[in-house]
């Protein structure tokens, strides 16, 4: 037998298939030309950062777009990452922001999709059908060196200014025979298999980046290790084999990868498998504040890094989705401007779009955009999903909202539906801020009236008004009794008369409206009054302008 089938045999007596097998068992996939099959590879650590979502999307919408297929596949080689319930975390993290996969994994253990399984730590047995075929070509061998040795070898490099790792003369063990290794390993010695890099010092490789455009880097001389010592493969080996039986054409996936994308194609080349295309992401970037600089979202120093946060706050992931398009696609804000109704689907996302710097991300603009999608909503659609984030996240306003849906559907009514919809909620947590003064129970009852009237005047004003509002008056004759009233004390009747002659008048039909605005609601800035009476309905409107003008008299002095 020939030195390298007798070192395959040694290695991998076990195995009961080969790469023929497995490309019948995992055949290409019957899709159109253009259709573009993606994955989200993450580790089962359970946190799923605003990165990787964003990673996912990406991925997702370019499978959307283009008629194919986005699945999921978990890389869990790397044990010291895993938690409890890791897989159903990230499988969840995606759900909960709207992103369906096509195949992959839906829980802790199980899948759906023909390319199974989906999850690395049950595919050892194929990866050793490859490494094994390369060690049958010389394109691989055991290496048995320690940890210690490689140390050594790490510091002369450093010392002499040289390319560090295990290759050329520093390969210690290319070239060792079989019978030598059997030796070794009879007598116990640990071992991880490299490739036996065909790469050149002076060669270079290019390809074509779907977001950085053509990349131009040395060609990969390292004898990278392909199986660690306790037989699972390392990450760019399980993505060479896995990306290709299942059969994805777009690895999209960090910029972290760019580094080791030579290493990658040549596994692609010596395993004999046509490479993916490549589209490397620029982590997303925050301002700094300390700085005035920009630097990475970090999972460490920024909250809104996790996407858990997006949950608890309450975000609709509707808003944050379409957040992350306009920060993915410099397109996408005109294409929503033009199409204010449209669904997310119809844009045409394109990853040569896409920032080659790293897209910033920015809470305040995320507020906005979610300002604008709740303002869209109907006030059964507020109501329904605040209570949902409720239920976990404030029992309180939860209770509240739940005790009375009529009366917490009215107030979400109010100046909701028109043509121009207030914006007052970015996130469920918001609510409570908003609706408090509807609710004796949590309103604060500070009462923050301007300072431009005097005690006297407001408690002059509320005396009156209180006899003259009548519940069942339209919204049409609301106003112009309020401004009636105001004339009547000697108020200007509009602002503007007011600023032109501010010595012939008291103040403005404004500042009167602001008197019963901050006796009712506590505010000076509320949604539309008349709305707020009507729903708070005339016994408590009654009753706070009592109260109101109590408070009022102890300021009197
Ligand atoms: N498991 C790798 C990571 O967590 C995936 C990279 C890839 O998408 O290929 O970064």
């Amino acid at each position: 037998m020939d030195d390298n089938l007798k070192m395959a045999e040694l290695l991998f007596p076990d195995t009961d298939k080969t790469p023929a097998d497995y490309e019948q068992m995992y055949p290409k996939r019957s899709l159109e030309e253009e259709a573009r099959v993606t994955r989200f590879a993450p580790s089962p650590t359970g946190f799923l950062h605003m990165g990787s979502l964003f990673a996912a999307l990406i991925g997702k919408r370019t499978a959307l777009d283009s008629g194919g297929v986005f699945y999921l596949r978990i890389e869990d080689t790397d044990k010291k990452r895993e938690v409890e319930n890791g897989v159903t975390g990230m499988v969840e993290g995606l759900k909960d922001f709207g992103i369906e996969i096509d195949e992959g994994m839906i829980n802790e253990s199980e899948s759906k999709g023909a390319y199974a399984p989906y999850i690395q730590s049950q595919r050892t047995p194929i990866y050793h059908v490859y490494v094994k075929e390369l060690v049958k070509k010389g394109l691989a061998y055991p290496c048995f060196m320690s940890e210690e040795e490689i140390a050594k070898v790490r510091e002369s490099q450093e010392a002499n200014k040289e390319l560090p790792g295990i290759y050329g003369s520093y390969a210690k063990y290319r070239g060792i025979t079989p019978d030598e290794a059997k030796k070794r390993i009879d007598n116990g010695e640990e071992y991880v298999v490299r490739l036996l890099s065909p790469g050149k010092e002076d060669r270079r490789i290019s390809f074509e980046d779907g977001i950085k455009g053509r990349i131009e880097m040395p060609e990969n001389i390292l004898d990278v290790v392909l199986l660690k010592k306790d037989k699972t493969p390392t990450y760019h080996f399980a993505h060479a084999v896995d990306d290709h039986l299942m059969r994805t054409t777009d690895v999209i996936r960090g910029d972290e990868w760019i580094s080791s994308a030579p290493i990658h194609l040549q596994l692609f080349e010596v395993l004999g498998f046509e490479p993916p295309r490549y589209a490397h992401i620029a982590p997303l970037q925050k301002e700094d504040a300390e700085t005035g600089g920009k630097r990475k979202l970090s999972k460490r120093k920024d909250p809104e890094a996790a996407v858990d946060y997006y949950k608890r706050c309450g975000y609709p992931s509707e808003a944050v989705i379409e957040y992350l398009l306009t920060i993915a696609n410099s397109n996408f804000e005109e294409w929503r401007m033009e199409n204010p109704d449209a669904e997310l689907e119809e844009f045409k996302f394109s990853l040569s779009k896409m920032s080659k710097a790293g897209a910033l991300f920015d809470l305040a603009k995320l507020n906005d955009i979610s300002k604008t999608y709740i303002s869209k909503l109907s006030a059964e659609e507020v109501y329904d999903q605040t209570l949902v984030w409720a239920k976990d996240n404030n029992a309180r306003l939860w209770e509240l909202l739940g005790d009375d849906e009529e009366y917490a559907k009215a107030i979400f009514a109010i100046e909701r539906g028109g043509v121009k919809p207030r914006k007052d909620i970015a996130k469920w947590e918001d609510v409570e801020g908003y609706v408090s003064y509807f609710y004796n129970e949590i309103w604060d009852k500070e009462l923050d009236f301007a300072d431009n009237l005097s005690p006297a005047d407001m408690i002059e004003i509320l005396e009156l008004y209180k006899d003259i509002y009548k519940e069942d008056e339209t919204a049409e004759e609301w106003f112009p009794k309020v401004r009636e009233m105001a004339v009547s004390l000697g108020y200007a009747k509009a602002p503007k008369l007011y600023k032109k002659n501010p010595e012939e008048y008291r103040g403005h039909v404004g500042d009167v409206a602001g008197v019963i605005r901050a006796a009712l609601t506590g505010r000076r800035n509320t949604p539309d009054l008349y709305e707020i009476m009507q729903t708070l309905g005339i016994e408590e409107v009654n009753r706070r302008f009592e109260s109101a003008i109590e408070y009022l008299n102890t300021k009197k002095g």
